[in-house]
């Protein structure tokens, strides 16, 4: 199988050191050998891009859109082609896979035009006779870091920005996912965008992600809390512009009034769905008493019927986890909320199917506290722990009571208390009466506390981040 390269400078590099895209479906499946970058080929995607980046910054906003455009009809082009490889790869069900692609479309469509819509503003001086403009221009290079749980998704949100506001970009994928981010390269690549614009390194994080830090103007991850704080300090040691959307431990909480069956699917879907692997997953479920037995007893029973398997098997709801070393971290998990004294209604299990492949059965804790580890440190796996409280104030309060602050849901019939959670949830994101996962494309993104760091992604919003001000008085 031949090795799929690096793309520097506008031309796939030589490959050195291979890494095996292994399908977690189907273990024996390797989905392809992707090239890991030498730190010196970072070296030389970053001297690339701020070689392009003056004539880059020069093309006009119509270039820049027809280029977007061009992207984003491909991806709808090949929608279930490269939802199957995403499926593949990643583990994510077809549906969610093809979805995904889909979303990544919209994505480069609506950075076509914001590419043409975004603008500065004119002011009136305070001072007779003279003129004060506001204009936007690019940061520069862009360095992007992403994880795997949306390969394709996360990157596109960061890149179709990015050449929209007219940088250039060195981009390094997760190491697990990289068929995606190869194929989405490889599609920016042939839409003609001009050598050094566009950089793909693929590689290690401890190598290539490091290795980028030095060198960009400006750096955005979306991964873990512990990558995040290591790569904000290092971009603060060289006053770089830096944006990092790390972990979650979002709750969903479920008043007494609410919709039984709206709680439950809310639950089902936020928690368990993508295999738990959503930094917006609900992981804590904090449940009123009086609806407490009715909300576990239906969403055991839902959890029961379940299809878990393979990601590309009709029917198949819940796919694998996406290695053995996520499916370690939630089986250590299991076992610690054991030990902490939670009881385990349905307990995660590695299950057997057709092809060898992580597979992993639901776990519900309840009889839980926020005290506990499981309640305090991100999992991402099917892993959701009910908290009974007695009251919507202590529910708010439980809800509030962790390092992180990205996305807060509720379930309830009560505007006032619906109205209330909006206003006082310490998140980024808040939900009344939806899963706390599920998001639109136009709209700014981000969390609080441990959870973000730096200006939101998404939307119009994200022009602070790809962009810096300028201010020009004339006489
Ligand atoms: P991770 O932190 O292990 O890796 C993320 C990326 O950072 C990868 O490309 C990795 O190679 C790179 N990296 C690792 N070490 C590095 C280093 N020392 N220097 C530079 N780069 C390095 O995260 P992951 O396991 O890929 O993804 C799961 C995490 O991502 C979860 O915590 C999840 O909550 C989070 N996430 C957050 C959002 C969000 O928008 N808030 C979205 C999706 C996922």
């Amino acid at each position: 199988m031949s090795v799929h390269r690096n793309l520097i400078a506008g031309a796939w590099a030589q490959a050195g050191d291979a890494i095996a895209n292994v399908n977690p479906s189907d273990t024996n499946d390797v989905v392809g050998d992707y090239a890991a970058a030498s730190r010196e080929q970072v070296a030389e995607a970053i001297a690339a891009a701020r070689a392009a980046a003056p004539a880059w910054a020069r093309t006009t906003t119509q270039q820049r859109a027809d280029l977007l455009f061009a992207i984003s009809s491909e991806l709808v082009a090949r929608r279930d082609e490269l939802g199957e490889l995403l499926a593949r790869e990643e583990g994510k069900t077809r549906a969610e896979a093809t979805g995904e692609v889909g979303r990544a479309a919209q994505i480069f469509r609506f950075f076509a035009g914001e590419a043409v819509r975004f603008g500065g503003e004119r002011l009136p001086s305070v001072r007779p006779g003279i003129d004060v403009s506001i204009g936007r221009e690019p940061v520069g290079v862009v360095g992007i870091i992403t994880p795997w749980n949306f390969p394709i998704a996360i990157p596109a949100w960061k890149i179709a920005p990015a050449l929209a506001f007219a940088n250039t970009v060195v981009f390094k994928p997760s190491e697990l996912t990289n068929a995606s981010a190869w194929a989405l390269a490889d599609i920016i690549h042939r839409a003609g965008v001009p050598a050094g614009v566009f950089n793909l390194v693929m590689g290690t994080g401890p190598v290539v992600g490091a290795a980028l830090v030095d060198g960009v103007d400006a750096l955005t991850f979306t991964g873990s809390v512990k990558t995040g704080r290591g790569i904000v300090q290092a971009a603060a040691a060289r006053m770089i512009r830096v944006q990092a959307e790390m972990g979650g431990k979002n709750p969903l909480v479920v008043l007494d009034d609410a919709d039984l069956d709206l709680a439950v699917d809310c639950a089902v879907d936020g928690s368990f769905y993508q295999t738990g692997q959503r930094c917006t997953a609900s992981s804590r479920l904090i449940v009123q008493e009086g609806i407490h037995d009715r909300f576990v007893e239906a969403v055991a029973q839902r959890l029961g019927r379940l299809a878990i398997g393979h990601a590309l098997e009709a029917g198949t709801q819940v796919g694998p986890v996406v290695d053995q070393r996520q499916l370690d971290q939630d089986m250590a998990y299991i076992d610690l909320g054991v030990r902490e004294g939670a009881r385990a209604v349905t307990t995660g299990q590695r299950l057997n199917r057709d092809t060898p492949g992580f597979y992993l059965s639901p776990t519900l804790f309840t009889e839980t506290t926020n005290r506990m580890r499981i309640n305090r440190e991100e999992i991402f796996g099917p892993v959701a722990s009910v908290i009974r409280v007695g009251s919507y104030e202590e529910a708010l309060a439980t809800a509030n009571d962790t390092e992180y602050g990205l996305s807060a849901g509720i379930v309830t019939r009560s505007r006032t208390h619906a109205r209330h959670f909006e206003a006082h949830a310490e998140a980024g994101l808040t939900m009344v009466n939806l899963p706390t996962a599920g998001l639109d494309y136009h709209v700014p993104f981000g969390g609080r506390k441990g959870s973000s760091y730096g200006p939101r992604e998404q939307g119009r919003y994200a022009v602070e981040f790809y962009t810096v001000v300028k201010t020009s008085y004339a006489a």
